[in-house]
Parts: structure tokens; C-alpha cells; sequence
């Protein structure tokens, strides 16, 4: 086994034990290909299990004060933060980004559970002014209940504690299904939960190359009342449609197809360099990733330009090697979307300005490249490129822009740079989306509401609309109060 890995473990966890299987499968080191462990190929029955010690934990973690649960999940933090370096080592390790952004991400995934401990105390109720004298009316918020997760690779630490630690802090219970490529940072953050006193069964692990059928157990057993999942728009209308027999509240934070606009009135230097951010972190794989990069006539060839020369200086490799800043892809098939949507842009007319190829690095290794004009009738703008490939539409006006930006199915993330404050605006208004960067290309954090619109999902996770998610709002009539 890997060293780092070594340090972590690589069984499931439920009900507070580590549970191995004779059925194991491998988790590779993107980089390398080496294989750096394997875990548990748990199924259907191991799902059921881990519900039942999920419904076991409920009444006892959810009647606990929110004081209570936030001083677990404070430790909780301590335990992560004191754990950055190895926990980034081994991110790196499983899913290849460079490792200035799995420090980045550790500290990402870490302040979910710190502001979820804290918001936790502040699940208020309401009272809502009386209509009949012998009356009074109150909400209160109680926890969903047992909840399910499922998470995808890119994220391998921050898409988990971002549904666990509002889900912990509101009361509920949960069973996390993370994704086969990355199950050992979810391992890795659980020991450290369990490390800091979360109770058996309050958090549960299942490690699966099963996907369908565990998600089928989550999605179809009355106890859980709620799911949460991150990933593609295909899995999540699946989940969707499975859930419907029990009537589950849902969170869905899917696909996107992000359009970032560069209007004339830009200032160049900040548009690419929140073109840069935007689109090559984790290079390429988020779904926040600018995957239509619109520039305005006007500043086409400038933007084009100096974004090139940016790009060119982006150094390709394995993410544990000072200085990378663009990682392998997750997969072999990455890579060949990847290549399909170039050689599908570059038919149809798109002219390569830079890269458009793989990198000697390594098989799963694709250059950082900026395709130019590139038009809505191609491919590479209309899925989600997930790699770092900058697709450059040009366009004329506002209401071009907007048209262009909003003629897709998905509505998750919108980037506009334009020093215009009332064009700024406005365009902020008219974007189909759930979340805007105006002339910043990073925007995530714990304390906002990260989520989309369309068939980029329902729901937000982060923020006070996050601890929302896991919590039933509860209304008593009080009658009698006459005398
Ligand atoms: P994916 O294929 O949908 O997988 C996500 C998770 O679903 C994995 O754990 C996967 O398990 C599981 N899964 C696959 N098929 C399933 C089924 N039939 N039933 C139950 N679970 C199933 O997505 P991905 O390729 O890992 O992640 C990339 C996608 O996630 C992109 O579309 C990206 O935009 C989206 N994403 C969205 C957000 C957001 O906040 N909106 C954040 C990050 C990523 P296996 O790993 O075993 O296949």
C-alpha cells in the first residue's frame, strides 16, 4: 500500500466499526497508475446496514443540544485543520490535483463543518402574530431525519462535509456513498469524526464499486427521508425519479455549463485572470469551470491574446511535484472527452491556439489550451468539457451575450467581467443561474449559497440556506390561552 495511504484507513465505516469485505476494489494514483489501495466493495445489504445504524443513532444524536453537536463538530475541525498535510498529500495521491489546491481544498472542506457547528445553534422558529384572540401560532425546526449522500471525485473531502456537517449540525444522521475513484479522503475525514466523538452510526461510510444498486437502497427505503447527491445531470435524474415512491426531500447539485462573459468595458488583466482561475483549477474538472468563455468583439484578440500567454506558462505534472498547476485527468475516458470535443470544435471551424493535445507527462496528462473561434453549434460548448480547454465564442452585443449565455439546459455558474457597474448589474439579473462571479473567477465559500438553477439541480449547500436543507419546519397551534 501507498505510504500516505498507509496513514489513513481503507475499510467502510458504519455503526462506528471499520468493516472490511473479502470483496475489494482498487483505488488508483492518477499520476502514476500505481494502484495506492483498495477498499471494501460493499453492496445492497451493507447499505441497508449502515441505514439501520444511521435510524439506531437518530433519536439519541438528534435530541442532543445544537451545543452539544457543535462542540463535536468544532473538535471535528481542530482534528481536519491539524491534519492538512497528510490529508492533501493523500487527496493529491487519489485524485491527482496539484497540491497547493488539495491544501486549498482541505481548509475548503474544514470550514464547512467549523460554520455548520456554529450555524447549528441558529435553527430559529418563528412566532407569527395571532388571527383569533384564544391563539398562538409557532414554528419550530427539528432535523429531517436519516439522510443519505452521495458525492462525486473532484471534491473528494469539501463535497462531503458539505452535506455531512449541516446534516450532523441540524440533527439528522447519514450514510455517505462517496465516488469509487476517490473513497479514501472519505475514509481519511471520517476517522477523524469519529476521532472527535461522533457516536456510532451518526456517520456512515459505504465504499462501493456498486453504484446503482447502493444508491437504489438510499433512494428506495422509507427511513431516509432526505438525499443529498453532487454530480452529473444523467445520475441525478436517475435519483431523482428513484425517489419519488417515498416522496424524499432532495438536494441535487449537478452539471453545469458555466458561460464566462468578457465584455469591451472589461479590464483585461482581471478577465484572464479570472479566466485563469475560473477555468484550469483542478484542471478543468469542477462544474464551476468556465466551459464558454464570450468575448466581445471588441477585445477579442487582446483577451485571446494574453490569455494564450498565461496558459503557456501553466506548468503540467504530477500534482505532488513543486510548482505543477495542472494535474492529470481523473480517467482514460477524461482524457478521450476531452479529445472528442477539440476534434469535434476544430472540424466544425475552431482554430487551436494553444495545446490541443496530450502532454509527455503521462497518459492522463492533457495540455492547457485555448480553442478559438469556436461556435454555440459545437459540441465543446454545449457539454461539459470537464478538462483544461478554454472555448472562446465571440460575440457583438449585450443581448447577444445573454442570449448565448442562457441558451443551455443547465444554470449553475455565470462570470461576467465588464467595469460598466449598471452593465454589471443588469446582466447579473438576466443570467439563468445560480450563482455570479462579477469580475472575480473564484467565489465558493462556506458562509454563501452555492447551488444552480435548471438542470443543474435543486437545492443550496453552504450558508444559512445549507443547515435549511437537513431541517423540517414544524407549526403548533396553541389553543386556550383565554382565560
Ligand atoms: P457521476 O458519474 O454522476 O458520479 C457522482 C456519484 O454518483 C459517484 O459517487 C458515483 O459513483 C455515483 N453514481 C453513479 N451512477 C449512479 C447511480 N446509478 N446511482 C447512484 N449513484 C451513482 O459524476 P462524476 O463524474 O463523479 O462527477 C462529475 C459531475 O459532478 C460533473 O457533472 C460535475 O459538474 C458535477 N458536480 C457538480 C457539483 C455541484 O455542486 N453542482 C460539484 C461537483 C461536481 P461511482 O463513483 O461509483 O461511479
Amino acid at each position: 500500500m501507498n505510504m500516505i495511504a498507509k496513514k489513513f484507513p481503507n475499510a467502510a465505516l458504519i455503526d462506528g466499526e471499520w468493516v472490511t469485505s473479502n470483496k475489494t476494489f482498487p483505488v488508483y494514483d492518477p499520476a502514476t497508475g500505481e494502484e495506492i489501495a483498495s477498499v471494501p466493495d460493499l453492496g445492497a445489504k451493507d447499505a441497508l446496514r449502515a441505514i439501520d445504524a444511521a435510524n439506531s443513532a437518530l433519536p439519541t444524536w438528534s435530541t442532543k443540544t445544537a451545543k452539544e453537536r457543535a462542540a463535536i463538530l468544532k473538535r471535528w475541525f481542530d482534528l481536519v485543520t491539524a491534519e492538512t498535510e497528510s490529508l492533501a498529500q493523500l487527496m493529491t495521491t487519489e485524485q491527482g490535483k496539484p497540491l497547493a489546491e488539495s491544501r486549498a481544498e482541505v481548509a475548503y472542506g474544514a470550514s464547512f463543518i467549523e460554520w455548520f457547528a456554529e450555524e447549528g445553534k441558529r435553527a430559529y422558529g418563528r412566532t407569527i402574530p395571532t388571527t383569533v384572540a384564544s391563539k398562538r401560532y409557532i414554528t419550530i425546526k427539528q432535523p429531517i431525519g436519516v439522510v443519505a449522500a452521495i458525492t462525486p471525485w473532484n471534491f473528494p473531502i469539501a463535497m462531503i462535509t458539505r452535506k455531512v456537517a449541516p446534516a450532523l449540525a441540524a440533527g439528522c444522521t447519514i450514510v455517505v456513498k462517496p465516488a469509487a475513484e476517490t473513497p479514501l479522503c472519505a475514509l481519511a475525514v471520517a476517522k477523524l469524526g469519529k476521532d472527535a466523538g461522533l457516536p456510532p452510526g451518526v456517520l456512515n461510510i459505504v465504499t462501493t464499486k456498486d453504484a446503482p444498486a447502493v444508491g437504489k437502497v438510499f433512494c428506495e427505503d422509507p427511513r431516509v427521508r432526505k438525499l443529498s447527491f453532487t454530480g452529473s445531470t444523467e445520475v441525478g435524474k436517475i435519483l431523482y425519479r428513484q425517489c419519488a415512491d417515498t416522496v424524499k426531500k432532495l438536494t441535487l447539485e449537478l452539471g453545469g455549463n458555466a458561460p464566462l462573459v468578457v465584455f469591451d468595458d472589461a479590464d483585461l488583466e482581471q478577465a484572464v485572470a479570472g479566466a485563469m482561475a475560473s477555468k484550469y483549477r483542478n484542471a478543468g474538472q469542477t462544474c464551476v469551470c468556465a466551459n464558454r468563455i464570450l468575448v466581445q468583439s471588441g477585445i477579442y484578440d487582446g483577451f485571446a491574446a494574453a490569455l494564450v500567454k498565461a496558459v503557456n506558462k501553466l506548468t503540467v505534472g504530477p500534482g505532488l511535484e513543486p510548482g505543477t498547476a495542472i494535474g492529470p485527468l481523473i480517467s482514460s475516458e477524461a482524457i478521450a472527452k476531452v479529445e472528442a470535443l477539440v476534434s469535434d470544435a476544430v472540424k466544425k471551424g475552431a482554430k487551436v491556439l494553444t495545446g490541443g493535445t496530450l502532454d509527455n507527462a503521462g497518459p492522463l496528462f492533457y495540455r492547457p489550451s485555448v480553442v478559438g473561434d469556436v461556435t454555440a453549434d459545437m459540441s465543446i460548448v454545449q457539454e461539459e468539457i470537464f478538462g483544461p480547454v478554454a472555448a472562446l465564442v465571440r460575440f457583438d452585443t449585450e443581448a447577444d451575450a445573454v442570449k448565448l449565455a442562457n441558451d443551455t439546459p443547465f444554470g449553475l455558474a455565470a462570470y461576467l467581467f465588464s467595469q460598466n457597474l449598471g452593465r454589471a448589474w443588469r446582466v447579473a439579473e438576466k443570467l439563468d443561474v445560480g450563482m455570479v462571479g462579477v469580475n472575480e473567477g473564484i467565489f465558493s465559500n462556506e458562509v454563501v449559497p452555492f447551488g444552480g438553477v435548471k438542470e443543474s439541480g435543486l437545492g443550496r449547500e453552504g450558508g444559512a440556506e445549507g443547515l435549511e436543507e437537513y431541517l423540517e419546519t414544524k407549526y403548533i397551534c396553541l389553543g386556550g390561552i383565554d382565560a
